[in-house]
């Protein structure tokens, strides 16, 4: 302890030493030279810390900044130590001259620690040569996005939160008619019409300022204006980007001008198509009415002599009947049963032009409806042992009796055309679809070859002979009125022998 407090006290105390050029027997030339070099080594050691101070003051973003002040440290003190050395052959501060090598022996270890302790991070930095080939690949990148700027076939500009445009592609140049210098640096509204002043979507740019996300992309039609003043529908998609420069909008523009142009030219079209289309149907409708009228005219009027030649008929059989010869007989029944068949046929027709002649639409139940054709057909359905099965049918609104005659149409239909010695099954069933309700009636009869699948709706068209199934052929044909009067459609799909399934829609609207 008391060697450590004397060390201290005599730090500069040369008493007990002679100076170095009197211990051993120095030449001029051996003295000399150890000055000299340990002179060298110390005004060396002293220089490097000052370049290497002078360094870190200029090169603001240089890294391991401690490394570099602990290695100047260490390397003034390597430098005090040398100067220390050639000082002692005149003053021998032996103490002074081991309190300096202790030093320099600490500030070496932190240096060596330090030095540990950044190698990891040093080994991840790239060397010059990785750098320039980095810059060198920046640089292509940049050239590549330029070219693909230059060449895109949008114009593209960029702007910055003041409105100001930073940037634009050929495309641009050649849409709005400027030199690029004269857009670049001027405000972006010298592109917009003056009646937009400050409503136009760059403005809104505190909306992606303000945004978390810098995905957000929107897209816009509005007018810009050309150099010469003239004004064009373009379509703008804009999108945020962050960059060292803060916040820049990005603006990709197309010039929709001959887009529009077509779409007038298509809208215009529609319009008259439309108006083509419309008095189309209404001529047609007028003439179908006319048509229809005349046929109610027709039969209502042709009913009333008819029913007189029938009744003259009729009284000449009765008063006839075996005093002419045997053909008159035949004759006058034949008389008979064609002017039966007019009869029906006439009282078909006037029922069918007075199809659709009810107003008002109700709400009609489906399932009573079936209930009603069901009680009607009780005794055909008893006597060919018919079934009629149904799912749960729709409440809808509807013509009635319209609806009424539909289902019995059908259903007679499917029991009428069975396959001999098969009980017939009708189906029924509904469901909803496409704003109305589509329904199937199915039966296990003899089924209709696809051929005839649009013909049988038809007025008057029959596939079969009056001796095999009875009928006029003008049951699918109201029906088809029928659906067509409730905004529908009516189709069949069958196969000869397999059965059939008639099915009809009925629009909600
Ligand atoms: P009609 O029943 O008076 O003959 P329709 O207009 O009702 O007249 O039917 C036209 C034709 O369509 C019928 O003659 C028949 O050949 C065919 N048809 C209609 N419904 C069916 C059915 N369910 N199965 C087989 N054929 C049918």
């Amino acid at each position: 302890m008391n060697q450590f407090v004397e060390f201290f006290v005599r730090l500069f105390d040369t008493s007990d030493w002679p100076p170095r050029w009197h211990c051993g027997s120095w030449t001029d030339f051996h003295g000399w030279l150890y000055i000299i070099s340990d002179l060298l080594v110390f005004t060396a050691y002293s220089a490097i810390p000052f370049l290497i101070i002078r360094y870190i003051s200029r090169k603001h973003d240089a890294r391991f900044i401690r490394l570099y002040f602990l290695f100047a440290g260490f390397i003034l003190a390597c430098g005090a130590t040398h100067f220390l050395d050639a000082a002692t052959f005149w003053v021998p501060y032996y103490r002074l001259s081991a309190l300096v090598r202790l030093l320099t022996g600490i500030l070496s270890w932190l240096t060596v620690l330090a030095l540990i302790k950044v190698l990891p991070t040093a080994f991840t930095l790239r060397s010059s040569k990785e750098l320039e080939e980095e810059v060198e690949q920046r640089k292509k990148a940049e050239v590549k996005f330029r070219n693909f700027l230059e060449r895109a076939p949008d114009g593209i500009l960029i702007v910055d939160e003041n409105g100001i445009i930073q940037l634009v592609n050929a495309k641009t140049v050649s849409l709005f008619g400027y030199d690029r210098e004269e857009m670049v640096g001027n405000r972006i509204e010298t592109l917009l019409p003056d009646r937009y002043g400050k409503m136009h979507p760059f403005r809104r740019f505190h909306t992606y300022t303000t945004s978390q996300s810098t995905e957000i992309a929107e897209a816009f039609e509005l007018y810009a204006v050309r150099k010469d003043g003239h004004e064009f529908p373009v379509e703008m998609n804009l999108s945020p980007m962050e960059t060292d420069e803060g916040l820049m909008l990005t603006a990709s523009i197309r010039d929709v001008s001959e887009k529009k142009q077509l779409e007038k030219v298509i809208r215009d079209y529609s319009i008259t198509l439309e108006r083509t289309v419309k008095q189309r149907t209404e001529e047609l409708e007028r003439k179908n009415k006319e048509l229809e009228q005349f046929a109610y005219v027709a039969s209502h009027d042709m009913q009333e002599p008819l029913r007189t030649t029938a009744s003259f008929v009729q009284l000449l059989r009765k008063q006839y009947k075996g005093k002419l010869d045997q053909n008159a007989d035949i004759y006058l029944d034949y008389m008979v049963q064609s002017s039966d068949r007019m009869k029906n046929l006439i009282r078909d027709l006037l029922d069918y032009s007075r199809l659709g002649r009810e107003k008002e639409k109700r709400r009609v139940d489906c399932n009573s409806i079936i209930d009603q054709v069901r009680a009607d057909l009780t005794r055909v359905m008893r006597d060919s042992q018919a079934e009629i099965k149904t799912d749960h049918l729709p409440l809808l609104d509807g013509f009635p009796t319209e609806l009424k005659l539909l289902f019995q149409n059908l259903v007679s239909n499917s029991i009428k055309f069975r396959r001999p010695g098969i009980p017939p099954v009708v189906h029924i069933k509904a469901h909803h679809n496409h704003g109305g309700w589509e329904f199937a009636v199915s039966d296990n009869g003899i089924g209709i070859d696809p051929q005839y699948h649009e013909r049988i709706f038809v007025i008057f068209s029959r596939l079969h002979n009056r001796t095999d199934y009875d009928g006029s052929g003008i049951g699918l044909a109201h029906c088809k009125k029928i659906v067509e009067l409730h905004g529908g459609k009516i189709w069949v799909r069958s196969t000869p022998g397999n059965g059939s399934t008639f099915y009809f829609t009925i629009s909600e609207i």
